[in-house]
């Protein structure tokens, strides 16, 4: 099998790789090295960098501000960034490139395109993911937040939960119910809503491993205009599905180059405290090798698929199984290699970045200990390892569908949250 790529972009990949010889700072360690204030300025130097060598957005057209080039080169990039431990963006721009700006490509009308996407490049956009509610998440069809048109505008009532990175967006796309008396799936609509406005408040949720990444929104008459709706009133579920597409596929060909990065820190660590020649450290460590390679044999299949025009869909459910629950099974491993030393962590820990690779502690237990508990949510967000088993069993294996018990209209909308007062 000839998997090697075409010409132009091996030609890219050696543009890509002096741009970051030169551009990184020297004895780059990733992002977790830097202190966090350091961190918050390189974030904005780097971004600043990457727009304007045209490295954000590499597939997008010219004319809404992308490099014009095609997808291999896109993907390109990105594997060249994850071999180097550089960021691609912001986590923010996950969302705002990532998820809205390629589903807007697929889905947004082109004055949409025209507005929207030059604007998430310069930064002057920055977004997060508005999808779960306190009793909507793998039942997302369910949401409540309410949104009615009031003239020229959408007015909005409810709450959404679990926003990664809510504190340092200014915009937000919502799924939000416009018809309650249809069926569930199809009173909805996606909305695009600006934060900074006096009916949205955000309030920052602190995570297991002890940092204030995701947050919970309070949306309180909030507006946006009638025309920020992407996929049409009430067809917002199919908007939705297309973006989540994006977010479960996303990773396919950098999966593999990250976590074969992370297994050689763990044979690493397994040597440094004298495990790695218990066979049954050695017989996981062959799990995780075999598991890491099957992740580069699927990347090139996705590859390939993609390249041929097909845009992530249900075949994203495999990835996002294999990825999330690799993630908790190899952080466990390294919690029982490191033993006692993982109950109270010695060393540096990872100033919130989600991966050991980021980290650039130099495997410090600290480090690994943090990775393990964010481990713990990769099975949950994006879709639970539960909700990706019943896609891949229904949609992708054709098997009988779950029995649904909630065909009817979709009434219980109930009264919309308010926020809270805090305190306690
Ligand atoms: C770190 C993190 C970041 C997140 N970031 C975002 C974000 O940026 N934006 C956003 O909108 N959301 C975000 N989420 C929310 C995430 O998408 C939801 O947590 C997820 O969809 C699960 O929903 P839930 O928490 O309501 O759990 P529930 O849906 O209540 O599920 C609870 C359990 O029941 C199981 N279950 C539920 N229904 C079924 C079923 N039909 N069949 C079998 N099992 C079932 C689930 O698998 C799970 O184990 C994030 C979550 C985490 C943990």
């Amino acid at each position: 099998m000839d998997v090697g790529y075409p010409e132009r972009a091996e030609a890219f990949r050696a543009e890509v790789r002096a741009f970051l010889a030169a551009n990184l700072p020297p004895g780059w360690r990733g992002l977790g090295a830097l202190a966090p204030g350091e961190r918050r300025d390189f974030e904005r130097a780097w971004r600043a960098t990457l727009a304007e060598h045209n490295l954000l957005a590499v597939s997008w057209p010219a004319e809404y501000g992308g490099a014009g080039l095609s997808d291999i080169e896109q993907v390109v990039r990105s594997e060249e960034f994850e071999r180097a431990g550089a960021p691609t963006g912001t986590e923010n721009d996950g969302f705002g490139i990532g998820l809205l700006g390629n589903t807007l490509l697929v889905a947004g009308t082109e004055e949409q395109k025209r507005y929207f996407l030059p604007r998430i490049l310069s930064g002057e956009h920055v977004w997060c993911q508005g999808y779960s509610e306190p009793d909507a998440g793998s039942d997302l069809a369910g949401v409540r937040t309410r949104a009615i048109l009031d003239g020229e505008e959408w007015l909005i009532n409810g709450q959404k939960i679990w926003t990664s990175a809510g504190a340092t967006a200014n915009w937000i796309f919502v799924i939000a119910r416009t018809d309650p008396d249809v069926p569930k799936h199809r009173g909805l609509t996606f909305l695009l809503i600006p934060i900074d406005q006096p009916g949205v408040e955000v309030r920052p949720i602190r995570n297991a491993a002890g940092y204030d990444l995701f947050c919970e929104v309070f949306f309180t008459d909030a507006r946006t205009p009638a025309g920020h709706v992407v996929g049409g009133v009430n067809s917002g579920w199919s908007t939705a599905m297309t973006l989540l597409g994006f977010e479960r596929g996303a990773e396919v060909t950098t999966d593999p180059i990250r976590y074969r990065r992370d297994l050689d820190r763990l044979l690493e660590l397994a040597r440094e405290r004298g495990r790695d020649a218990e066979p049954r450290i050695r017989d996981e460590l062959a799990w995780c090798y075999a598991r890491v390679e099957i992740m580069r044999y699927r990347g090139y299949r996705g590859l390939t698929r993609f390249l041929a025009g097909a845009r992530p869909g249900a075949d994203g459910a495999i990835s996002k199984l294999i990825w999330s629950e690799y993630f908790q099974r190899y952080t466990e491993l390294a919690m029982e290699i490191l033993g006692l030393d993982a109950l109270a962590p010695p060393g540096a820990g990872n100033g919130g970045a989600l991966k050991v690779a980021d980290a650039g502690t130099e495997n410090s237990a600290r480090c690994w200990a943090e990775e393990f508990l964010h481990a713990r949510a990769g099975t949950i967000y994006a879709g639970s390892s539960q909700i990706q088993r019943t896609v891949i069993g229904e949609q992708l294996l054709g098997l009988p569908r779950e029995p649904r018990m909630d065909g009817g209209p979709f009434r219980d909308i109930g009264k919309p949250a308010a926020a809270p007062a805090l305190g306690g």
